[in-house]
């Protein structure tokens, strides 16, 4: 008796395929999700986190320091090397499965929003319009001084002439990446609408976000708040588990693939064809 209370309780003891099952009911009967993604589906992309607990990049503490606001305000040029050092796996990154699954709910109209904590723009590459980059974009610079806009190509080409750190041609002032640094604030309009979208949604999917860091350790409570049913599917357990609908711990490429042969999904890039 006492079993059967806790095996409701907690999604956890319930088997992979009946929580599998479960998912699928609940994305068929979606038409307005929200989708909260963390760095799971980049590493799976071949990004490295930057942030994991186990050999990330965080746990440098010089490359932390000058990698923060305060590292980039008093020594640009280093900061810029060690940018320098992060860049080519952002560049050799394909979206995956997981990119192109929630491309293409946007696409038949069921998904409204994608809120990332990632800032390689995987998701719009995959063809995802509306996303929220909590923590910015390497896609794009601006001056922080006149506030010009660059682009990540028009940064490549300053460094490749040797100007370190890169400098604005209008003005002279320092070229900063549009990422939110360490140290820096997120930009209030970007989590004003992020926590706006969730709780506006009818399922809030969560996708490899181990709901640690803020502010996406604060958004699935918004959206329980507004009676939302969250999915979470990550590799390791995370705070909200218990709070879930529904709970997958499994590499996201898998439950990717599974959602889109189940639902008779292409997840691949647009114009390619099915493998
Ligand atoms: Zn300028």
């Amino acid at each position: 008796m006492e079993e059967m209370t806790s095996a409701k309780e907690h999604p956890m003891t319930r088997s992979h395929d009946d929580e599998l099952n479960r998912a699928v009911a609940h994305l068929n009967g979606a038409t307005r999700m929200v989708a909260l993604t963390g760095a799971g589906i980049s590493t799976e992309a071949g990004i490295p986190d930057f942030r994991s607990s186990e050999g990330g990049l965080w746990n440098d503490l010089h490359l932390m320091v000058s990698l923060s606001s305060w590292g980039f305000r008093l020594a640009p040029e280093r900061f810029y090397r060690q940018v320098l050092k992060l860049i080519p796996p952002l560049l050799k990154a394909q979206p995956t499965r997981t990119h192109y699954l929630l491309a293409e709910f946007e696409r038949m109209g069921k998904l409204t929003t994608v809120i990332t904590q990632n800032i390689d723009g995987l998701h719009q590459q995959a063809g995802s319009r509306n996303v929220i980059e909590l923590h910015g974009t390497y896609r794009r610079a601006h001056c922080i001084d006149c506030h010009h806009a660059y682009t990540f190509e028009e940064i490549q080409n300053k460094i490749h002439q040797q100007e370190l750190p890169p400098r604005c041609h209008r003005c002279q002032g320092l070229i900063k990446p549009d990422v939110v640094l360490f140290g820096d604030l997120l930009p209030p309009e970007a989590l004003a609408r992020a926590t706006q979208a969730v709780r506006e949604c009818d399922l809030l999917l969560v996708l490899g976000s181990s709901l640690v860091v803020y502010p996406a350790a604060d958004l699935p409570q918004r959206a329980r708040e507004a009676g939302v049913p969250l999915l979470i599917v990550n590799l390791e357990p995370t705070p909200y588990d218990r709070h879930a609908e529904i709970v997958i711990h499994t590499p996201l490429g898998e439950f990717s693939q599974f959602i889109g042969d189940r639902m008779g999904l292409k997840l691949h890039p647009p114009g390619a064809s099915p493998q």
